[in-house]
Order: structure tokens, then C-alpha cells, then sequence
């Protein structure tokens, strides 16, 4: 689909508008015969749908105490929200204070801003799963420390092998470090499509990176084309 489309306003797709970039892909201009990746659930409901499985892993996570700071400060586990039968899922770092507010994942401005990355390639929210690699948020915003990711990472494998989805778009250096297992920088990671057995990762900047460094939202935009013509291959 290469439709050529008058731009919404909507920030991510406005900035791409001053960046020179002519095409873009909205949700609502997908032909009839063009299948949506995965089954969408309302937003009131994607606290708790899922396979009695994922159920089950929520359940767990909720209760879960083995950060021992990052339990006693959290106000809500934020274990994930979205389609379960995505194809496409996006895994950020951690929940930050709306995030912790509100129990679901990517809420605040960058989540806003994420909102329009999905948007710009003909998705919602709802048709996507999104999660990050910690379930509760670090006090103050600050990086997660390597024994609270080996700690959290069993809830996002499993989150993984229940809703299999195709590709995974991991959203900053955290989340494609745990996932690709490396250090290698973001800048190095982004572009291209790592093979993880029967999904695909591929790497991009964090939407918080992204309004402090606008620059960079064509990069984006290019990785966000080239899931959008991967997924093509799933219809
Ligand atoms: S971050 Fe993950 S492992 Fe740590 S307490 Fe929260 S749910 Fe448990």
C-alpha cells in the first residue's frame, strides 16, 4: 500500500510532514481486503483479556516482590496492554510515573508519541501488544540495574511465547540490549531485522529519545517502513 494521503496533524506525523517525508500509512485508509495483524481488544479491557496463561503470568507479576525497592515504591505493576494475538509488539524499558499511575504501559507524552509512530504505518493501539522488560517503575526514573532486569525478564519471555508475535520492535538501548543480548548501542542495532527463532526483532530509538532529539524521528519513521513492509509478508 503506497497511498499518498493529506497529513493528520498529530505531532509524530507532523514533524515527519517538516522532515520531507510524503507518504504515510493510516489506520483508516487500509483497503477492505487488507487483513489487520492481530485481534483488537478495547482499552478498558486489555488490563485483564488474554489466555487464562497470560492471566495467569498477570496475576503473578502483580504480586510480584522480587525488586524489593521497586515493589515498596510502585504504585501499579504495569505488565503489558494491547491485542494478545498481536503480530506486532512493541517492548520498552520501563514504566515511568503516569505509566506507574495508571497500570498501563507508554501513557505519558513519549507514549502519546508512540501512539503516532503506530499510527503512521496504518495501526491502533489496540491491534499491537505493548510491554517494556521491567513491570515496575524504577524510583525517580532511573536506569534499571541488571539484577532487576534478570529478575523481570522471565514475565517478558513469557509474554513473548504466549501472544507470538512476528516481530518485535524494541524501543531503546534497554530493551534491544535484553532482548538481542548485547551491548551494542542503539545506534548500531536500529535497521535491520535480527532472526529470534520464529520472530524477528528490529531495533529503534526510545519515543522519549525522540522528542528530546526530533533529529533523529526520520530514523524512526525508516525503521518504522520497514516493519510495516515485513508485516506484509504475514497477511
Ligand atoms: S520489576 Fe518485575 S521482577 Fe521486579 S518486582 Fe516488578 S514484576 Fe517483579
Amino acid at each position: 500500500m503506497n497511498k499518498k494521503t493529506a497529513y493528520p496533524t498529530s505531532l509524530f506525523l507532523k514533524m515527519l510532514k517538516e522532515d520531507g517525508v510524503e507518504e504515510v500509512y493510516l489506520a483508516s485508509g487500509l483497503p477492505k481486503n487488507q487483513s489487520l495483524p492481530g485481534k483488537a481488544i478495547s482499552a478498558d479491557q486489555d488490563k485483564s483479556a488474554g489466555s487464562p496463561a497470560l492471566l495467569d503470568l498477570q496475576a503473578k507479576a502483580l504480586q510480584c516482590t522480587l525488586c524489593k525497592e521497586l515493589a515498596a515504591k510502585r504504585k501499579n505493576v504495569v505488565f503489558g496492554s494491547g491485542s494478545t494475538q498481536a503480530r506486532l509488539m512493541f517492548v520498552g524499558e520501563a514504566p515511568g510515573h503516569d505509566e506507574d499511575d495508571q497500570g498501563l504501559p507508554f501513557v505519558g507524552q513519549a507514549g502519546q508519541l508512540l501512539t503516532k509512530i503506530i499510527e503512521s504505518i496504518g495501526l491502533t493501539r489496540e491491534q499491537v501488544y505493548i510491554a517494556n522488560v521491567l513491570k515496575c517503575r524504577p524510583p525517580g526514573n532511573r536506569q534499571p540495574q541488571p539484577e532487576e532486569i534478570l529478575n523481570c525478564e522471565p514475565y517478558l519471555k513469557r509474554q513473548i511465547e504466549l501472544i507470538q508475535p512476528k516481530i518485535i520492535c524494541a524501543l531503546g538501548a534497554f530493551a534491544a540490549q535484553t532482548l538481542l543480548k548485547t551491548d551494542t548501542p542503539i545506534s548500531r542495532l536500529r535497521g535491520k531485522f535480527y532472526d529470534q527463532g520464529n520472530l524477528k526483532v528490529i531495533c529503534t530509538y526510545h519515543p522519549a529519545y525522540l522528542l528530546r532529539n526530533p533529529g533523529e524521528k526520520r530514523t524512526v519513521w525508516e525503521d518504522m517502513k520497514m516493519i510495516k513492509k515485513e508485516l506484509e509478508n504475514f497477511e
